[in-house]
């Protein structure tokens, strides 16, 4: 269990004997008013607390979890959403996840790595139709020149431009690396490390993971502690639902925030929270092992919204519109739109996509009904440009001052967005939403965002705090 050469004791990060009491703990009524009374207090749940919540069913109790939820998201994030889009770059991959269309056995698609030409111009559409922050993905094996290719593919995106516009944010989705390319990945500013473990339980991830690289559970448990290790201090974890026992991973994502936590005094930036969907070549996609109903999905989002409350929560298009809406209430405050999971997909390539969606709306009508929901959509990407990550970070968020920095910086992008992208509707709906935010906000950061804004609809861009 002890792995010399990268120092890690793999049960301090995993401990199934903790989980597993956990999962079979019988609460009372009353411990669960304490956990949300804590809750209240915008403070972290443990391992045993969130287990409560996990086995809380009576219907008086988890709707009593849902209404906490949506008041611990709107005292740390108000109506907030950022968003964001993926950006496949490609599909080679010499791993065989049973639930990938990528996997290496998966002999009816065509392989396909964009060249950086062809990634500039997956770049240039997402800017004309208004994203600034971009998540890149791709499969875990690259073109010749190995991750050399991926850090040039992060150049290209960044050198992208339309007009005064670029993607000011590029987060990565990539397989785990050595500390020294972790170095590398960080030298060529990368916002936020991603990395699902897939599934926490060995043995399932054992039986699902057949060949390749990633067929080493360890190896990929262990690639946070090297991305922290290289420097790289904004890191995001999820699991893929549908593989195992929800219960036991959201049960095992506490577990090794509090592991990070208590090695490198900081966890994770974000959480992901994918579920399972079709993906041609695989069979276990379409019929997932361990189905996650919509309801347990809902009270999962408001458990995790509870159990570390200043975590980033991230939903993708492989939910529905009607799920995502529903999830905004409960804690989620990323999601990802207008997406395409096949490489070229920005420029109709006849690609395969990595799995399918659930929302296929363009970016302009998610916010549309970002909107109509209530919710301002964010395009800010200040924290990280600011220096304000990782330790950083946590200081602004724990006493709730990061809402003095996101609230203006939410709607000073989003007006950015109304300029240049929006479409007649979005732009009607947008200006009333601008016109709430700023009638919400206190005294001072009601005039600095004013002016921001004036100066925005002059021609300036790009103005955060
Ligand atoms: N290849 C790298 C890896 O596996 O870590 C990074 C990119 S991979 C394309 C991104 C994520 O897609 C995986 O971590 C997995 O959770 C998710 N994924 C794969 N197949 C999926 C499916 N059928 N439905 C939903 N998500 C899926
Ligand atoms: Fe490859 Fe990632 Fe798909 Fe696995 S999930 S087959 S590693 S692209």
């Amino acid at each position: 269990m002890f792995n010399k050469s990268i120092n890690i004791n793999f049960t301090m990060i995993i401990n199934n004997e903790k989980i597993q009491n956990a999962l079979n703990y019988k609460p009372t009524h009353s411990e669960l008013e304490e956990i949300l009374s804590k809750s209240k207090r915008l403070e972290r749940l443990s391992m045993q607390e969130v287990s409560v919540l996990l086995n809380t069913y009576d219907d008086g109790g988890v709707k009593s979890i849902l209404q906490t939820a949506n008041w611990v998201k709107n005292e740390i994030y108000g109506n907030r959403l950022v968003i964001f889009a993926p950006l496949y770059i490609s599909n080679l991959c010499n791993n065989d996840c049973t639930y990938c269309a990528f996997r290496c056995t998966n002999t009816n698609i065509e392989r396909k790595a964009l060249s950086q030409e062809e990634i500039l111009k997956e770049t240039e559409v997402l800017l004309k139709t208004g994203q600034k922050r971009v998540l890149l993905v791709a499969g875990e094996s690259y073109p010749k020149e190995g991750i050399d290719y991926v850090l040039k593919a992060i150049d290209t995106v960044y050198a992208a431009r339309d007009g005064k516009n670029n993607i000011r944010r590029l987060n990565v989705n990539l397989a785990p690396l050595e500390v020294e390319d972790f170095k590398k990945l960080k030298k060529h500013d990368i916002g936020t490390y991603q990395l699902f473990q897939e599934t926490y339980h060995k043995e399932t991830y054992a039986k699902l993971h057949l060949k390749g690289p990633k067929s080493n559970y360890d190896y990929r448990l262990t690639a946070i502690d090297r991305a922290f290790e290289a420097g790289l201090d904004d890191v995001g974890i999820g699991v893929l639902f549908g593989l195992y026992d929800h219960k036991y991973e959201v049960l095992a994502l506490i577990s090794h925030i509090e592991y990070l936590e208590e090695k490198f005094g900081m966890g994770p930036h974000t959480i992901s929270v994918p579920r399972l969907e079709p993906a041609t070549g695989s069979e276990i996609a379409s019929t997932p092992p361990y189905p996650v109903s919509d309801e347990d999905f809902k009270k999962m989002i408001a458990i995790l919204r509870l159990a570390v409350p200043y975590t980033g929560l991230i939903l993708s298009t492989r939910e529905t519109a009607e799920i995502r809406s529903e999830a905004f209430d409960l804690g989620i405050s990323q999601i990802s739109a207008g997406s395409k999971t096949n490489p070229g997909g920005y420029n109709d390539v006849d690609s395969m996509e990595q799995f399918s969606l659930g929302d296929h709306r363009s970016l302009d009508d998610v916010i549309y009904d970002v909107c109509l929901h209530g919710y301002i959509p964010s395009f800010c990407t200040s924290c990280y440009r600011s220096g304000r990550t990782g330790l950083d970070f946590m200081e602004y968020a724990k006493p709730g001052d990061i809402k003095k920095k996101c609230s203006p910086n939410a709607l000073i992008t989003f007006q950015e967005y109304l300029e240049d992208y929006a479409s007649p509707k979005t732009k009607a709906i947008g200006e009333k939403t601008i016109a709430k935010g700023l009638a919400d906000l206190p005294e001072k950061m009601k005039e600095f965002t004013i002016k921001s804004i004036q100066k925005i609809k002059s021609g300036e861009r790009d103005i955060f705090c």
